[in-house]
């Protein structure tokens, strides 16, 4: 696999006032397109340092993508550092001394004059145009030495220059066969290790296709890409997609990149139903992920949010029997909240989630990412879905921390949602 490094540049990285996101990014974006990076490092704007850490880099692995110190002032000294390494003088680029004074003239404002060195270019590197900032890019490659490319630290800028100009060099430098074409499958209620099991034998016989698992905090993408010269790339994916789908069943909600809670909603819309929510660890989560998109009225009626006890009796009829018997986290608050939120507002489905987060609370019996969750269906939608039970219940013990826990518990929530809104329902499993 083609590899490159990483050399992050910049004070505030190391005292960590600055967290390395850049790097994170760099990574991710190179292995879509097939590029491994192999090391990341991290050093201060000190020209010593830029220069070993640089030319250790170089004599590795040959490729280096630099961010971070190509600002104006005195403390940036990446560009100097890097033309000193590769032996090269610096010239003014005309070109690009032009836009920075256009850049300030439509401003209305002098350009001050340390912006000047920003115009300064290696002899013989190539300027790559940063359409937001006032540092350029900069690409500088010598046989024997190797390549490096620098970037602004600012993000935005480093990722408009990695789209632009950067990826498309990487590309041709380094040989990659261009993905010609990929498709995405997303699945729910299923971890990453019991789907790898699943799909274990049709993973090592996908031909051209390489598959990719993309696991997020609450469900796992998969990824399928076709590269290189193949004949018909689409209708190899599609191929390839059916057998997944078909050996993943109800574990697959989208083959493209619909989210959950948009899908939910579209369902509960075409089939003409409407929503209730009770929620009480996820303080919300679930009802905010449905109404992200504009519409949602014409089918969520009401979130509860009933966080103390005293709500969960007051607003959705949880019995006091109930939660001095059972606990607010047990199956049997779940479905009272879930039959209450319903009744309360007259909605023909109802979901409802009651758990324990963290840090604190838990038990033996119930440890911190314990969730109950309930389902509750009119009998009329009941019949017409052809449950025999109007009530749908499960219990989870997600791992993760408080924010993974209740991500996971909102996920889940509308994964039941889904599934009891199939006809073929079923059931996430543990
Ligand atoms: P510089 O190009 O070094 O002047 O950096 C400009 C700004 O970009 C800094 O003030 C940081 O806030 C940010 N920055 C620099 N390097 C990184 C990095 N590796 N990851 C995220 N942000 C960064
Ligand atoms: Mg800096």
């Amino acid at each position: 696999m083609p590899a490159a490094e990483i050399l992050a540049i910049g004070d505030e990285l190391l005292l960590g006032e600055t967290v390395d996101t850049n790097a994170a990014w760099i990574a991710q974006r190179l292995a879509r397109e097939g590029i491994a990076i192999i090391r990341k490092t991290t050093v201060g704007d000190d020209d010593t340092a830029i220069r070993d850490a640089l030319a250790a880099a170089l004599a590795r692995t040959g490729v280096v993508l630099c961010t971070g110190g190509l600002g104006p002032t005195r403390d940036d000294l990446t560009r100097d550092a890097v033309a000193r390494l590769y032996g090269r003088e610096q010239h003014v680029d005309d070109g690009w001394m032009t836009v920075l004074r256009e850049r300030y003239e439509r401003r209305g404002i002098p350009m001050p004059e340390v912006n000047r060195v920003q115009a300064l270019l290696p002899d013989g590197a190539t300027l790559l145009h940063n359409p937001t900032g006032t540092a350029p890019g900069i690409a500088i490659e010598q046989v024997g030495v190797g390549l490096t490319v620098l970037m602004p630290g600012v993000p935005s800028e480093m990722r408009g220059l990695m789209e632009a100009h950067v990826v498309p060099l990487l590309l041709r430098r380094l040989h990659v066969a261009r993905p010609i074409r990929s498709r995405m499958l997303r699945t729910a209620g299923i971890s990453e290790a019991a789907l790898a099991e699943r799909i274990d034998d049709i993973a090592l016989d996908l031909g051209p296709l390489s598959l990719a698992f993309l696991p997020q905090v609450a469900s796992v993408d998969l990824r399928l890409t076709c590269r290189g010269d193949v004949a018909d790339p689409d209708a190899v994916l599609a191929r390839a997609l059916d057998r997944l789908k078909e050996r993943l069943g109800d574990c697959v909600y989208a083959d493209d990149d619909t989210d959950l809670a948009v899908l939910v909603g579209r369902m509960l819309r075409s089939d003409g139903l409407t929503l209730a929510l009770a929620e009480s660890c996820t303080g919300g989560l679930v009802s905010k992920r449905l109404s992200d998109a504009a519409g949602a009225s014409d089918f969520l009626l009401a979130a509860f949010v009933t966080y103390h006890n005293d709500a969960k009796r007051a607003f959705v009829g949880v019995r006091s029997e109930t939660l001095a018997m059972h606990g607010a986290v047990s199956e049997q608050c779940a479905r009272e909240m879930a039959e209450g939120a319903r009744t309360a507002i007259g909605a023909d489905v109802a979901a409802a989630i009651t758990g324990i987060a963290g840090p604190g609370g838990g038990s033996d019996e119930k440890p911190v990412g314990t969730v109950w969750y309930a389902v509750a269906l009119s009998p009329d939608v009941a019949g017409r879905l052809g449950h025999d039970d109007p009530f749908i219940t499960r219990k989870f013990v997600h791992p993760g921390d408080r924010s993974d826990i209740r991500e996971r518990a909102g996920q889940t929530a509308l994964d039941m949602l889904r599934r009891a809104l199939t006809s073929q329902h079923s059931v996430p499993h543990p």
